[in-house]
């Protein structure tokens, strides 16, 4: 833990992330007058902060941007009483309480905390893929799917969320073709099959995708593969590439502290709870399955109430 300094007052309610599921958890403790400090976490704004139009949020019938949602929930939770501070959790000690953490080297102190640190998606790391995001390169089909209706789309990825998105895009797309880089699939046997099954899908194997253009145009236009066999290069038209190849939760600094799944995920029990009384868990870290706005939404608040609860059954 970080070894400074004085000691800083403890906290009531600490809250790891502000993207859905964190920042719906700060406008319910800040309306229950906790005044939580909010960590903003590496991505601020969470994967909501990466989309373009969210047409699927209740409540607004011509859609939002994505950014401006998350942007009006941190203006709605900061209306209440919540603080925000930079930073993401570096270290923690829930061994005992007061509840430890390290943000930036400074340690925080506070009797609860919920942990909404999200997930990530895995990006294939290529810069013109970084550049493409929100113009033609996803990584969520349920998000942007709809906006390349009538068009073809490739899909990256040979798992069960591949399988999931490329049967999702055959509802608008024209063609979806999946991209993979071995020919052997880890899909569950039914995906597969499923995605097989289906006409609309196409599939290209031992193949990767070297560069997706045209970033001097800001859309997607085709994309350069590469066999992983033979090393042939050729470039196919496309509209869109949709990344499927999983998910990393952002669970990392309560490792060994922490029950969590074999992929990482936090793993709660009653919806929220974690394995350590205090602590409670929303939204993607601990969610694999929907993995939806309005879902880490759900938790966010379910975490607060338990940590007002919580809090109250201990005379604070
Ligand atoms: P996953 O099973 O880990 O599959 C990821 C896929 O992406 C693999 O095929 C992998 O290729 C590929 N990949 C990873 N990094 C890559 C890279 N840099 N470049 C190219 N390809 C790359 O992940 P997932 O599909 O997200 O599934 C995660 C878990 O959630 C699984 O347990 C799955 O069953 C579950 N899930 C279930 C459902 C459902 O039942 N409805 C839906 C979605 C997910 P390699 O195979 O070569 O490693």
């Amino acid at each position: 833990m970080a070894s400074s300094q004085q000691q800083s007052a403890v906290e009531d309610v600490v809250i790891l992330g502000t993207g859905c599921s964190g920042l719906t958890a700060a406008i319910y403790a800040a309306r229950a007058g906790l005044r939580p400090l909010v960590v903003d976490g590496h991505e601020s704004g969470g994967q909501l902060a990466l989309t373009t139009l969210v047409e699927n949020f209740p409540g607004f019938p011509e859609g939002i941007q994505g950014p401006e949602l998350v942007d009006n929930m941190r203006q709605q939770a900061a209306r209440f009483g919540a603080r925000f501070r930079e930073g993401a959790a570096e270290e923690a000690d829930l061994s005992a309480q007061p509840l430890s953490l390290t943000v930036q080297g400074e340690e925080i102190r506070t009797r609860s905390l919920i942990i909404a640190s999200g997930a990530s998606a895995r990006w294939l790391n290529l810069p013109s893929e970084k550049a493409l995001i929100g113009h033609g390169v996803s990584s969520c089909a349920t998000c942007d799917g709809f906006f390349f209706k009538g068009k073809p789309v490739i899909v990256v990825g040979g798992g069960d969320s591949a399988m999931e998105e490329a049967m999702f895009l055959t509802r608008f797309a024209t063609a979806v073709t999946i991209v993979h880089r071995r020919d052997q699939f880890r899909a569950s046997k039914i995906m597969l099959e499923r995605a097989q099954a289906n006409p609309k899908i196409q599939w290209i194997t031992n193949a990767e995708i070297e560069e997706i253009l045209d970033v001097g145009k800001q859309e997607v236009t085709a994309v350069r593969l590469r066999d992983t066999g033979d090393g042939r290069r050729w470039e196919m038209p496309i509209a869109a590439v949709f990344l499927g190849i999983g998910h990393v939760p952002n669970a990392a600094p309560f490792a060994g502290q922490l029950e969590r799944d074999a992929e990482g995920y936090l793993k709660t029990r009653d919806y929220v709870l974690t394995s350590v009384p205090g602590v409670f868990a929303c939204g993607d870290v601990q969610d694999r399955r929907y993995r939806q706005a309005i879902t880490a939404a759900g938790t966010g608040c379910m975490a607060a109430i338990e940590a007002e609860r919580y809090l109250e059954a201990r005379g604070h």
